[in-house]
């Protein structure tokens, strides 16, 4: 008896961790040279670049257990905002004391005054409800059509869990009269590798386990139970589980009926489009990272890998990453050499380096960021992920599951494997 994993991420390699924990021979085929998945690393000269801001958090033991055996900072999540050449503490709705008088007079009437519960049907009557007009509109409806890349009212509300805020109205008044505000931040402490990037976190998981990397799936038989990989060579399996993204995993289905087609096909997702820049000197940024508002900014937020560790920078040096994030509703419309432009013009706006002081500049896309929750998108998942169940096909991982998973919630996606497993 055999588990068989696709996708070489967090997801996948806990699924064959779990399976190695029960006693079953599973095996991980990834379709990358490296294993990691969007917590892997690239290196820009002496730069190292997570995929993106990545920390650790996690509840479960077992998982806090094996992140600890790597030596770590750790972080405390203070984030900021810029908005209109303002910086301002993380959340904003808690942290309005940077606006001139007039606008939080405003910003804290339309809290007040706030419409009463009522049904919600999209993301911003959610919004509306929780923080007023004004400051709905102002911060997090803006944010949603540069980071979700379209209008809050597409989005339905399955998504946010405790990742936005709901402030006392005593918290808002204090927050509008101080910067001594405390850190309300869901999570309380952040883990980062001291050497070796967020990746090295995943080492003891990974272990000796059969990773078998450069082996892209590119089809399914799941009356003969086996996956074909690029190239022709196939893997005969007992059980699979699967981190591939639904819509790439549906169609490489021998047999897959059309409806589940359509639903899969329908599921979306947005890019992000990463500019890392190395700095010959230390410390450009006092911020570990920060929202940004302005719609005419291209990145939604923007973090410091070099305060994550100094060991992502060479000596004496320090870098960013911004996030820029685009769908297929959004396309991207510049040239590589145009975003990289507009990003040496907004370290120079907000006072971090001179061009000259630039001694790595790197873009490159990750195809899929974050699902995009928009109305409708769980009867599609549903209808696909039900089909994959009838199959004997266990999706796993934030782009299996098809959901808004952080790295944890991978690693106990990937234990679901023990469900399957019972009983062999
Ligand atoms: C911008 C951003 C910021 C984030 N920040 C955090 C954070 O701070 N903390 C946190 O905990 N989480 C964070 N996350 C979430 C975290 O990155 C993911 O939850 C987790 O890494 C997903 O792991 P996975 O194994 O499900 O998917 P992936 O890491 O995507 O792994 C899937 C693997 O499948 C492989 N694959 C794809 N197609 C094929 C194929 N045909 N054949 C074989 N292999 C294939 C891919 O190459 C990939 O390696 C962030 C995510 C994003 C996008």
């Amino acid at each position: 008896m055999e588990l068989t994993v696709l996708g070489g991420g967090i997801a996948g390699i806990s699924a064959a961790y779990h399976a190695r924990k029960m006693g079953v021979k599973a095996t991980v085929y990834e379709a990358r040279e490296r294993w990691g998945g969007l917590l892997d690393h690239f290196m820009v000269g002496d730069f190292r670049f997570d995929y993106a801001v990545h920390f650790a958090f996690a509840d479960d033991p077992e998982l806090l257990r094996i992140l600890k055996q790597t030596e770590h900072f750790v972080h405390s999540p203070e984030a900021y905002n810029y908005e209109r050449g303002r910086w301002l503490k993380h959340p904003v709705q808690n942290n309005l004391y940077p606006l001139p008088a007039g606008e939080k007079v405003a910003a804290i009437k339309s809290f007040i005054e706030r419409p009463e519960q009522k049904e919600v049907s999209n993301y911003c009557d959610w919004l509306i409800q929780q923080y007023g007009q004004v400051i709905a509109e102002r911060f997090p409806m803006t944010y949603t059509r540069k980071y979700w890349t379209v209008p809050a009212e597409q989005l339905s509300t399955d998504w946010i869990g405790c990742r936005l805020y709901r402030p006392s109205l005593d918290e808002v008044l204090f927050g509008a009269m101080t910067d001594e505000t405390p850190n309300t931040y869901y999570i309380k402490e952040m883990l980062y590798p001291r050497k070796g990037g967020f990746r090295t976190f995943l080492e003891p998981l990974a272990g000796d386990l059969d990773i078998r990397t450069g082996k892209e799936a590119v089809r399914i038989n799941p009356e003969k139970k086996f996956v074909e990989f690029a190239g022709g060579e196939r893997a005969y399996y007992d059980h699979l589980a699967s981190s591939l993204p639904l819509p790439e995993l549906i169609p490489m289905i021998d047999g897959s009926p059309p409806p589940v087609k359509n639903a899969a096909a329908m599921l979306w997702a947005t890019s992000v489009g990463l500019v890392s820049l190395g700095f010959n000197r230390p410390a450009v940024t006092p911020y570990l990272w920060f929202y940004v508002y302005d719609e005419g900014m291209l990145p939604s937020r923007v973090y410091s890998p070099s305060l994550k560790s100094p060991d992502n920078a060479p000596g004496n040096c320090s870098s960013i990453q911004l996030e820029i994030y685009f769908s297929r509703k959004a396309p991207l419309q510049k040239s590589e050499a145009e975003i990289i432009e507009h990003a040496l013009s907004l370290v120079e706006r907000w006072g971090f380096a001179a061009r000259d002081e630039v001694v790595a500049a790197d873009f490159r896309v990750l195809p899929y960021g974050n699902v995009v929750f928009d109305l409708g998108m769980l009867e599609r998942r549903r209808v696909v992920t039900g089909y994959l169940k009838s199959i004997g096909i266990l999706p796993i991982g934030r782009f299996g599951e098809w959901d808004y998973l952080w790295s944890n919630q991978c690693f106990a996606s990937g234990k679901k494997v023990e469900v399957l497993l019972a009983g062999t």
